[in-house]
């Protein structure tokens, strides 16, 4: 039996889709569930009533490919589009996301608020001074450059404290040739905290004393503030606008179950057992023979580890799923392997090949990025933002389980 377990791996396709939209098994691949982004938005959208939905979809939405992200997001109901970094912004424009208005929502060099003017995607300001800068940027674009002014209530990054700078710049914004006012904004710092003592309430009622009065004077001027978890929360936070990005991708603001708000994740992490092995008592598996088996078992091995973004705190601290079941990751995770514990009834059963879930479902077993947050200490953001360059992004369905 051993022989025939230890045999060489099969074969297995590359990155793939057989016709049910099913995933062959191949090294380590993410796929990405388009039509989950588009319903998670509608359901955000339908919560949302007349308010708008800006999808953020930075750090190459999440992990998840911002192109198809964006896409999915703006076909489930989103209007707006927010990134980070100048480069992002640029990056939609070339996927012929020319028309859909973006937020640059981070801090900007002169050059890349002239390539984010250049754009014409949004930046944020929060004094006269940049106010001009973006006027100067915009001349030499030949464009308007469209401003943002943010509010610092209790974030403490970027946006002034002061609210009657802010108003300031406001009042630059609008008697400035070549910028536009477009928004006024704020981030919350504990809206995903629901015992937060109420600095929430506190950060809500500051940015409406700055909002109240250039609302009313210029009521087309868009309000935002809301991230996911200040959406889910408070109706009062909503404004003209919300800024969504981790319920977009079916992941739970709050860190437990996106179940709980009808969030559906779109990204499932697969990969496959390459190799089969028994493994005697005594026996150890993994640099610094930190497993050591307590009976004979099998062990299997799947080719992905670190480097894939499949963090080295999973080590004995994780469960894959593999052939419908869960099963411990045994031993330290390398860079490129790591090992797991198929338990000793494993030989005959023909898991050499066999899909393997990190995140994701197999039949009635799931994993989501909150499991792997929870035991890695860390938030469900930056598991699927974590997921290497060298795993490909492929269309995927998220409901159907893998085989
Ligand atoms: C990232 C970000 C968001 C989105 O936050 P989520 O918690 O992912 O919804 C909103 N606003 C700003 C300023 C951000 O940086």
């Amino acid at each position: 039996m051993g022989a025939a377990e230890d045999a060489a791996p099969r074969r297995v396709a590359g990155a793939a889709l057989d016709a049910d939209g099913v995933a062959r098994p191949s090294r380590a691949v993410a796929t990405i569930d388009a039509a989950a982004i588009a319903r998670n938005c509608a359901q955000l959208c339908a919560h949302l009533g007349a308010s708008k939905l800006c999808a953020v979809v930075k750090a190459d939405a999440y992990g998840h490919g911002a192109a198809t992200a964006a896409g999915a997001a703006l076909s489930g109901g989103a209007q707006w589009l927010a990134v980070a970094t100048a480069q992002e912004a640029l990056s939609l424009r070339a996927d012929g996301l020319d028309q859909v208005p973006i937020l640059v929502m981070g801090a900007l060099t002169d050059a890349e608020l002239a390539l984010t003017v250049g754009a014409g995607a949004d930046v944020v300001v929060w004094s006269e001074r940049q106010v001009q800068e973006a006027a100067e940027a915009a001349a030499v674009a030949g464009s308007v450059a469209r401003l943002h002014v943010k509010l610092d209530t209790g974030m403490g990054r970027l946006g002034t404290r002061d609210s009657a700078e802010a108003t300031r710049a406001v009042g630059a914004a609008l008697a400035t040739h070549g910028v536009a006012l477009v928004g006024l904004m704020t981030h919350f710092a504990t809206a995903d905290e629901r015992d937060d003592d109420g600095f929430f309430g506190e950060q809500l009622a500051a940015f409406d004393r700055f909002v109240g009065p250039i609302k009313a004077e210029h009521p087309q001027t868009l309000v935002h503030a809301a991230n996911s978890a200040a959406v889910l929360r408070e109706r009062r936070a909503h404004f003209d606008m919300a800024r969504c990005g981790i319920a977009v991708y079916g992941m739970d603001p709050f860190g437990s179950d996106p179940d709980d708000h009808g969030l559906e994740p779109a990204l499932a992490w697969h990969s496959y057992v390459a190799a089969v092995k028994q493994c005697r008592v005594g026996q150890s598996a993994g640099y610094g023979r930190r497993f050591i088996a307590q009976r004979d078992t099998w062990l299997g091995v799947l080719p992905l580890g670190y480097g894939d973004g499949f963090r080295r705190a999973f080590s004995d601290n994780a469960e894959v799923l593999i052939d419908g079941c869960r099963v411990p990751v045994v031993g330290t995770v390398s860079m490129d392997n790591i090992t797991v514990d198929l338990g000793p009834d494993a030989a005959g059963r023909g898991l050499v090949g066999a899909a393997a879930t990190l995140i994701g479902r197999q039949g009635s077993e799931r994993i989501t990025a909150e499991e792997l947050a929870r035991r890695a200490g860390t938030i469900n953001y930056e598991i699927t933002c974590g997921i290497s360059g060298r795993v490909p992004r492929i269309p995927g369905h998220g409901r159907k389980a893998v085989r």
